[in-house]
């Protein structure tokens, strides 16, 4: 399947994003969530359920995971620029995730965002939507993992 790379990050490189989509940027609408905390960061998600998403975290230390509204979710952000990288949830062994589109380097040509409302959602209703929209192959490693 022809991939799309694409790499991004926090603003000190503490933390790393790699992405492959399964089609070109400009098919993708990056999604602003209208959560208080979302709005806060100017997030606007990207995500492809049939992509591959690899977050490096170069500096253990300056990972920050923050739960709110239903805190079924990780917000990861740095602890030292202060960028929120992505959300993450853990079910089962899985890891799905999410990236800010506003982390992706260079000008991946994405058009603009619109608007979501996930916090109208039911918990159960989220997580069924994070599994058929987010990244279901992610990973995530620390210090001296490739990437
Ligand atoms: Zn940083």
């Amino acid at each position: 399947m022809p991939a799309h790379s694409l790499r991004g990050g926090c603003h000190c490189g503490a933390i790393r994003v790699e992405l492959e989509l399964t089609r070109a940027p400009a098919d993708y609408t990056p999604r602003a969530c209208d959560c208080s905390f979302c709005r806060k960061h100017g997030a606007a998600y990207l995500s492809d359920p049939a992509g591959r998403l690899h977050i490096a975290v170069r500096d253990q230390a300056a990972l920050g995971r923050y739960r709110q509204g239903n805190a079924l979710a990780e917000f990861l952000f740095c602890k030292t620029c202060g960028v929120l990288v992505g959300v993450a949830y853990a079910e089962g062994g899985c890891l799905y995730a999410t990236v800010n589109s506003r982390v992706i380097e260079g000008d991946p040509g994405f058009p603009n965002a619109t608007a979501v409302s996930p916090q109208t959602l039911g918990a159960d209703e989220k997580v069924a939507r994070w599994k058929a929209v987010w990244f279901a192959d992610v990973t995530l490693a620390g210090n001296g993992s490739p990437g």
